[in-house]
């Protein structure tokens, strides 16, 4: 008899783990609480302007590309341009450095902006190469809790090369050793917020993140971030994948520690497998209350907030490019505000994105899509209503400096997201947006497995488990998922 699967959250590791279990033979349910597929990727049209209203940076389109191969399906369908640039970031003092995708001119504008030697730009780029292709296929494409699977050349090679990774070293500490300015530093360590970290805490490893961005480029779909959702989505129904929305699911039934499916509010219903896309803690906490929990995996530092601002603006600004860093000028006392005082820094720096620079239907003829975000503290009840006036302004007043204009006049739409919401809409244990930080060196090993130890069935995908936070993270966790699933099952 056909197996079954049901899959709790319609992010994009759950969509993801439907495509590979549906590809399978298995008769796979998506069970989500809201009206729309794709969790933290969702978008929003009002007025003629269209807002991401999640992830704006696309790295790592070849796990996409695996889920269309799978299928058998072109990937060529899948329409997206790598950007020309991959940021502009402005300083205090009206400097500005626009890395561009390729090497040479990526070296020309740091070594003479921010007064570097280019060997050492090289070098550094070459050993976020070098590190990226030795951890990912055995740290990141695969399970860290089934060592069996691990061994092998690639093993012996990534352990032989341990020293490289600095694991005793922060991502800070390694980027001031390579970087005689203070502000290349702040740069590369930007990249730890790719999985909302604090840079003088998450080890040297993560600076490999600067691979993906720098080295490759960033990517944007023709459609937007949300193409990628309504992509594979289309892939699962083709697939077979059933979608039941405005269905939450309240309670994972198991007999005897072996699922045999789950409760929503509407129904009970059947399956041999149950994979959660939501929150793992939340999971444990409202869908397992009688189980034994991993309270020590469970309780670790979770990950950085957002507000974002999603303006509407009736102009363009040439100024401005796709993704742009408006940075302040003290790096360490923003981290250590957002993670320790768990309060936005009075001057915190300001990411703008805007997708319509590329995707001309994103707004009306001659104006833009901005979706600004500043890092915010997980949601502890503070008062984020007072906050974002105060940092509504502040923005304001810092882009009306940079861009000589007032801005003010000029915002036509406006939607606001705040760390309550991140938590109310997606479930996500107190607003956080990558599910754990990576503050420690021990982090990536410490996040709970995509499977459970305890009940048999029971699966997890996701950013709140292995591999962690971002697109391409949790697009292998549902692989992981599955292959721990096939194996198991002997599928
Ligand atoms: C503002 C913002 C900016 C970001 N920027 C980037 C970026 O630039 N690049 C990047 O790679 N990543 C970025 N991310 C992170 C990225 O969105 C996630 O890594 C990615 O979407 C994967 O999410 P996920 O599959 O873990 O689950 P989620 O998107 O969290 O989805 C979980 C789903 O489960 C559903 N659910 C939860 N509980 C239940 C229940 N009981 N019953 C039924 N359904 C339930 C939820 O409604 C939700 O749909 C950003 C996120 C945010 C919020």
């Amino acid at each position: 008899m056909k197996k079954k699967a049901i899959i709790i959250g319609s992010g994009l590791a759950g969509i993801a783990t439907s495509i590979r279990l549906a590809n399978k033979g298995i008769e796979t349910h998506i069970f989500e609480s809201n009206a729309f597929p794709g969790g933290k990727i969702n978008s929003k049209s009002k007025d003629g302007y269209r807002f991401d209203q999640g992830p704006s940076i696309l790295t790592c389109p070849e796990y996409i590309e695996e889920l269309y191969k799978l299928c058998g399906e072109d990937f060529g369908t899948f329409k997206m341009a790598k950007l020309k640039s991959s940021f502009k970031y402005f300083f205090d003092d009206g400097l500005e450095v626009l890395l561009k995708h390729d090497r040479e001119s990526i070296v020309k504008e740091i070594s003479t902006k921010l007064d570097e030697n280019p060997k050492q730009i090289e070098k550094y780029l070459d050993k976020a190469e070098s590190n990226y292709k030795l951890i990912a296929p055995l740290f990141i494409e695969k399970s860290l809790h089934r060592w069996k699977k691990l061994i092998g050349k690639k093993l012996i090679k990534a352990l032989i090369n341990i020293p490289k990774y600095r694991l005793f070293k922060t991502m800070h500490q390694e980027n001031t050793s390579f970087f005689k300015n203070k502000r290349t530093a702040q740069v590369f360590n930007r990249f730890a917020i790719y999985n909302g970290s604090h840079p003088y805490h998450a080890p040297a490893m993560l600076n490999m993140i600067s691979h993906l961005e720098i080295n490759i480029g960033p990517y944007l779909p023709k459609g937007g971030m949300i193409q990628l959702i309504e992509s594979l989505v289309d892939l699962a129904k083709k697939q077979g994948v059933k979608f039941h929305f405005n269905e939450k699911v309240k309670k994972i039934n198991v007999n005897k520690n072996k699922i045999i499916g789950i409760s929503t509010e509407k129904n009970e219903y059947y399956s041999d497998f149950v994979i959660s896309n939501m929150d793992v803690s939340l999971t444990y906490e409202k869908l397992l209350p009688n189980s034994k929990h991993p309270k020590k995996t469970l309780a670790q530092e979770r990950s950085s907030s957002a507000i974002v601002f999603y303006w509407g603006i009736d102009r363009s600004f040439d100024k401005l490019d796709v993704h742009n860093m408006i940075f302040s000028d003290e790096d360490k006392e923003e981290f250590d505000s957002v993670f320790y005082k768990k309060k936005i820094f009075e001057k915190p720096s300001i990411y703008i994105y805007i997708s319509s620079k590329i995707v001309k239907n994103d707004a009306p003829d001659g104006c833009e899509n901005w979706f600004v975000l500043i890092n915010a503290p997980i949601n502890n009840g503070q008062n984020w209503d007072d906050e974002i006036k105060v940092k509504r302004e502040f923005i304001i007043q810092k882009m009306n400096k940079l861009l000589k204009s007032d801005i003010r006049t000029n915002i036509k739409f406006e939607e606001i997201l705040d760390p309550r919401k991140i938590e109310n809409i997606h479930n996500s244990k107190f607003g956080s947006i990558y599910g754990n930080a990576s503050n420690s060196r021990f982090s990536a090993f410490n996040r709970h497995p995509n499977y459970s130890k305890k009940i048999k069935g029971l699966y997890f995908v996701g950013v709140s488990v292995h591999p962690g936070g971002g697109i391409p993270l949790a697009l292998c966790s549902a692989k992981i998922a599955t292959e721990c699933i096939v194996e198991d099952y002997n599928l």
